[in-house]
């Protein structure tokens, strides 16, 4: 039985996400041009008010409406620190398929520290050329930001290291106030950002073809941690230490728990013996 899932996207997001879909035969993708940026965008003009994991969620149930499918996906992409390393900055990317029929989700992440990322404001003293090679143009885009009438002024996606350069010159002869540039994170500006939504399509396909033990539903998958291992030098129970990964079904109530082979923690990370 062949399945129709609609993609909602406004930026092109099917070439890093097709490629994966290959080797699932019964599956094709339709484009869902819908306005995803009413669910927020990067540069901040639209605030982003649902949670990345609710934004993706939603973006999908909107494209299959759209079309009038049964499945919807759609992706989200959310870059500040990393949650393990706060000074290095990361691209956490989500991709959640709806099942409207069955009323099920099924959402998959990755996250990578591999993203070009850059901001900064620019003055009189700003190496332009400089801030060119930071930002990667024109192989990434770059958007740029200025207030003028106490209004934000956004020109987005801008790839040509000289028009980026000419704007910016016109800009800091002009009237206008707080200049500055950011990258452009908009899948089709942002080929690192692209690489991070094709790794994580692979892992949604994956996640697809594996079925539920117990009903045979499409993906199943790792849903979570246990947590609590003792400490072997104190004995004590460390609840931020997860024991095992916990493997779950989108559709029935089935489970199973895999210890990760761990059976106590090393007093370093201990809360009461290394406070
Ligand atoms: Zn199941
Ligand atoms: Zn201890």
């Amino acid at each position: 039985m062949a399945s129709t899932i609609a993609l909602a996207t406004k930026h092109g997001k099917l070439a890093q996400i097709a490629p994966a879909f290959a080797c699932l035969p019964d599956w094709g993708l339709t484009l869902a041009e819908i306005d995803t940026d009413e669910f927020g965008t990067f540069s901040g003009e639209i605030p982003r008010t649902l949670s990345p994991r609710d934004a993706a969620i939603a973006k999908a149930r909107a494209g299959a409406e759209f079309l009038g499918t049964d499945y919807g996906l759609a992706s989200e992409g959310s870059i500040g620190s990393h949650p393990q390393m706060p000074w290095v900055t990361s691209d956490h990317e989500l991709l959640a398929l709806v099942c409207v029929s069955k009323d099920f989700v099924i959402v998959e992440s990755y996250l990578s520290a591999e993203i070009r990322a850059h901001k900064e404001v620019v003055n009189e003293q700003t190496d332009l050329e400089l801030l060119v090679t930071r930002l990667d143009l024109p192989t990434h885009g770059a958007n740029i930001l200025f207030s003028q009438d106490n209004e934000t002024v956004i020109h987005k996606g801008i790839h040509d290291p000289e028009i980026f350069v000419a704007e910016l010159r016109k800009l800091l002869s002009s009237p206008v106030e707080n200049i500055r540039v950011e990258s452009d994170f908009r899948a089709m500006s942002s080929p690192s950002r692209q690489k991070n939504i094709s790794a994580c399509a692979e892992k949604l396909v994956k996640r697809i073809s594996t079925t539920c033990l117990s009903c045979n539903e499409i993906g199943w998958g790792k849903v979570g941690y246990e947590f609590g291992l003792p400490c072997s030098g104190c004995g004590q129970l460390v609840a931020s230490v997860p024991h095992s990964e916990k493997f779950g079904c989108v559709a029935c109530d089935y489970s199973e728990v895999i210890s990760r082979g761990q059976d106590s923690i090393d007093p370093a990370r201990c809360d009461f013996c290394n406070p």
